[in-house]
């Protein structure tokens, strides 16, 4: 197993416990990946310590006064570094319970059965299969490359090192607005440039509606249709150009830029080249359905295997990859991935979107429950929320789901249940739900499709 992230560990517990002996390769002296140490859990945990802060904030219209939060960044930062080692060192422990024997060092194929490993302890293992999980690595592409350390990547912006009076963020994707939004909790005046007309592209506007109201009031700014052509370090700022229709000011200067504008696959220094395993023109390695490349023994699985890049793809991928060596005829047939941007609001969606069910030649209804008609969702202060549905009218089938507000990460996960057990709007609607919870507007939004919702009216369309 090279690489043990979320695509690597699940790849090599599985394996072991299908009986096969197992070497876990990895250059951290835990497992963990990027997940762990640079990605999820980390963005995660300051992106809680936001939420934090706003509720206290907002707690002041229920007449609690909690009073200006004061930040202890050195305690914050030790916190949320706490939060990962005590996830790493579970994996460690159940790395040795399962008998997976870690090797730490950077693996590189010499053949289709054999790599060498560098670092402390040099050598050459022997494979009769081997799955790749190394992962990707932040882009930088020309005129956002720096080794400024004023210029960050999302590694350097997860070490909370200084809050920056002004930051700029490039990319109003996953990391741009998840961490824009823990800097401008923190205290820093966030500039948010995206290049297309949009915040998060490709994802239903509808849903993205709410978070983009929410960005313009806690950002200073947000630029779209907007690009950064060059940045310029000084010793203690930064100059950028802006490109764009509507940039007034082209030349700007910020404390520090976070650069989140992709990631890119880690396939480049594999030594791939020695076997038969192809990569398109991205760097993503090619595979089947079962995780194969076209080199027979060799397998790949999470980000270097192709979009999307999502902890929860790769562990699901990496479970295929291990079953496959093992003769079994399983495979990644995913119906819906879900998706969540963990900003406030929470956007979440899975399966298809209606613009997709229709490019497919499909019918479709779609039901939108707005959450001002959820008592749960107002005494949460979540009213601009919406839950969708997109439904087959003639099968009743859920397509596809979207969530915006508070918690639609966990929400998304009775959807994602739904459309793989190939349920109707019937079987939620029908399905008798908590009160009061905001699991109900999953309910009602089926409920709506027939214009039952006891708290809304219909106002739905047909397309397709
Ligand atoms: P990785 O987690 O990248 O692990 C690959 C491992 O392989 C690394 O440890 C790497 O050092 C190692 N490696 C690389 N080359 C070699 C080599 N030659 N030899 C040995 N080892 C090697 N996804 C979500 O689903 N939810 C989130 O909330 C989320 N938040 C994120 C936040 C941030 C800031 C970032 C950057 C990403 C986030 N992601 C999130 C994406 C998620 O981290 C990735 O999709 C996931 O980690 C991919 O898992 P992986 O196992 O493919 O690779
Ligand atoms: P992204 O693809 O989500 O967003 C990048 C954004 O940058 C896009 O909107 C793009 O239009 C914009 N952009 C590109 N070049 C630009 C330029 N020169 N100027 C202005 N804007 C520009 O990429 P990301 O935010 O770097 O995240 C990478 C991946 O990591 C995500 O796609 C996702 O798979 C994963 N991730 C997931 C989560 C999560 O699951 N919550 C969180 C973080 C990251």
């Amino acid at each position: 197993m090279i690489g043990a992230g979320p695509g690597g560990y699940p790849a090599a517990f599985r394996a072991a416990k299908l009986g096969f002996g197992v070497t876990l390769i990895d250059p951290e002296a835990l497992p963990g990946g990027v997940c762990l140490y640079r990605g999820c859990i980390p963005s995660k945990a300051l992106l809680h310590a936001a939420e934090v802060m706003r509720a206290a904030s907002d707690a002041d219209a229920m007449g609690l006064a909690f009073g200006a939060p004061r930040v202890d960044l050195d305690r914050l930062r030790a916190w949320k570094d706490e939060v990962v080692v005590k996830q790493t060192r579970g994996l460690a422990s159940l790395t040795r319970a399962r008998r997976v024997r870690h090797v730490q060092g950077r693996a590189r194929f010499r053949d289709a059965h054999s790599l060498e490993v560098s670092g402390e302890q040099p050598q050459v293992i022997d494979f009769d299969a081997a799955i790749v999980a190394t992962g990707s690595s932040p882009a930088a592409p020309e005129g956002l490359r720096s080794d400024s350390p004023l210029v960050m990547d999302s590694t350097a912006a997860l070490a909370v090192d200084e809050v920056p009076a002004t930051l700029l963020v490039v990319g109003g994707g996953y990391i741009g607005l998840e961490l824009g939004s823990v800097y401008a909790a923190l205290g820093s005046q966030v500039t948010l440039v995206e290049m297309t007309p949009g915040l998060l592209p490709g994802v239903d506007r509808a849903l993205v509606k709410p978070l983009a109201a929410h960005m313009d009031a806690v950002l200073r700014e947000v630029l779209l249709d907007t690009r950064v052509t060059a940045l310029r370090p000084t010793a203690d700022r930064v100059e950028v150009e802006l490109s764009g229709p509507s940039v007034k000011q082209p030349r700007r200067v910020f404390d520090r830029v976070l650069v989140a504008v992709g990631r890119t696959p880690n396939s480049g220094d594999l030594g791939l080249e020695h076997t038969a395993v192809e990569v398109d023109a991205k760097g993503f390695i090619q595979t089947d359905a079962q995780q194969r490349t076209a080199e027979p023994t060799i397998l790949a699985v999470g980000d270097v295997a192709g979009e999307p890049m999502l902890a929860h793809k790769a562990t699901h991928e990496g479970h295929v990859a291990a079953e496959a060596i093992a003769g079994k005829a399983s495979a990644f047939d995913a119906q819906a991935i879900p998706a969540v941007v963990f900003t406030d609001p929470e956007i979440a969606w899975c399966g298809l979107t209606e613009d997709e069910a229709i490019a497919r030649g499909l019918e479709v209804e779609v039901s939108r429950f707005p959450w001002m008609a959820s008592g749960r969702a107002a005494m949460l202060g979540g009213n601009e929320g919406l839950t969708q549905l997109v439904v087959e009218p003639r099968t009743r089938l859920v397509l596809g789901a979207g969530i915006v507000g508070r918690g639609a990460g966990d929400l998304i996960g009775e959807c994602v249940h739904a459309i793989e057990m190939g349920a109707t709007a019937d079987d939620l609607a029908l399905s008798v739900h908590a009160h009061p919870t905001l699991s109900e507007t999953i309910m009602e939004a089926a409920a709506l499709l027939d214009d039952d919702s006891p708290h809304f009216m219909a106002r739905r369309r047909a397309r397709g």
